[in-house]
């Protein structure tokens, strides 16, 4: 339910942007320009990057080369959309000829993970690849169950644990020996997501990383967040715990589909300097996108 009134309270306040353009006149620019920081803040773009925002667009009302509202919010379309592309790089994945490639999905129990793993495992066995899907949250029963479904849907295998005594760092250890051993083209590493506040989760997945790498030294080739479209600036103190203890290479925002418009993922692109790579829109197989800019600007301001 929290949920829910933090997403409608987002788009309370991008109303209020919406209005700032409606209403805009030269003569309070200054004015008008505060109150668009104030409420990018409160829609949960983060003072810092709300602040370099606004900045970009006060030099361009200044230099006269934005005049009228909807010159402005195409100015602030294009400054979202830049930052995300500048501060990002690149939204495609970089595998190179890594054989197999393998990939470490991290993020908390709730935001979409294991959806995203299946959606991942069926994008890439319908391009033909031999996929495997590791499944790393060893601790929940459950998650095993649900990784199993997605490879029987997606036609991948899995590497699951034997007992409920596997360390998730040995499960991953064995999952990628045996893609390895198989000839398999990728390697999907499920891990577990118990709240991001638990030091020993991070410590847990610190050690996860270190053992993929010691089967295969350049692996993983990314390690990528999953994050809830629909939480908000707490996104970032999420973002920067992950990226402390394994340094994320990109994010996946997930549930794009309902009211979310995720804007509180600028921010972890701007102060992680991470690309989005996929966007999650519905519970399906297919529902994942690949990540563009301009689409998704044109979602935050429609
Ligand atoms: P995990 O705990 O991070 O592995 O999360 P799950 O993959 O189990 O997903 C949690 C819930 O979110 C499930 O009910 C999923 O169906 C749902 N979910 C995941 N991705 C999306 C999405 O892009 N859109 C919607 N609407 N629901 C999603």
């Amino acid at each position: 339910e929290r949920i829910v009134k933090g997403t409608s309270k987002t788009r309370e306040k991008l109303g209020v942007i919406e209005e700032l353009f409606t209403y805009w006149n030269l003569e309070d620019a200054d004015e008008t320009l505060e109150e668009l920081e104030d409420a990018l803040i409160m829609s949960d773009f983060g003072p810092k990057t709300a602040f370099k925002i606004v900045d970009g667009i006060r030099d361009k009302v200044m230099s006269g080369r934005v005049k009228t509202g909807d010159q402005m919010r195409a100015e602030l379309k294009l400054s979202i959309a830049t930052l995300l592309r500048e501060r990002g790089g690149s939204s495609e994945l970089s595998l190179g000829d890594a054989q197999p490639a393998v990939l470490l999905i991290v993020g908390v129990n709730g935001g979409g993970k294991t959806t995203t793993i299946g959606k991942l495992a069926n994008k890439f066995s319908s391009g033909g690849a031999k996929v495997v899907l590791a499944a790393g949250d060893t601790f929940r029963a459950a998650a095993a169950e649900q990784l199993e479904e997605w490879a029987r849907r997606s036609g991948a295998e899995i590497v699951r644990a034997d007992s409920d005594k596997t360390r998730p760092d040995t499960l991953l250890f064995q999952a990628v020996d045996s893609a390895v051993k198989s000839g398999a083209d990728l390697v999907l590493c499920d891990t577990s997501g118990r709240l991001h506040t638990n030091w020993s989760l991070m410590d847990e997945l610190a050690k996860c990383k270190r053992s993929i790498s010691k089967r295969l030294p350049d692996a993983p080739h990314e390690v990528l967040l999953v994050l809830d479209g629909t939480t908000g600036l707490n996104m970032l103190n999420q973002a920067k715990e992950f990226n402390e203890t394994v340094q994320l290479s990109g994010l996946i925002l997930t549930k794009l589909d309902g009211t979310a418009r995720g804007g509180a993922v600028v921010s972890v692109v701007d102060e992680l300097g991470v690309p989005i790579k996929f966007i999650g829109v519905g519970e399906g197989i297919d529902d994942l996108q690949p990540f563009d800019a301009d689409t998704f600007v044109d979602a935050l301001f429609p």
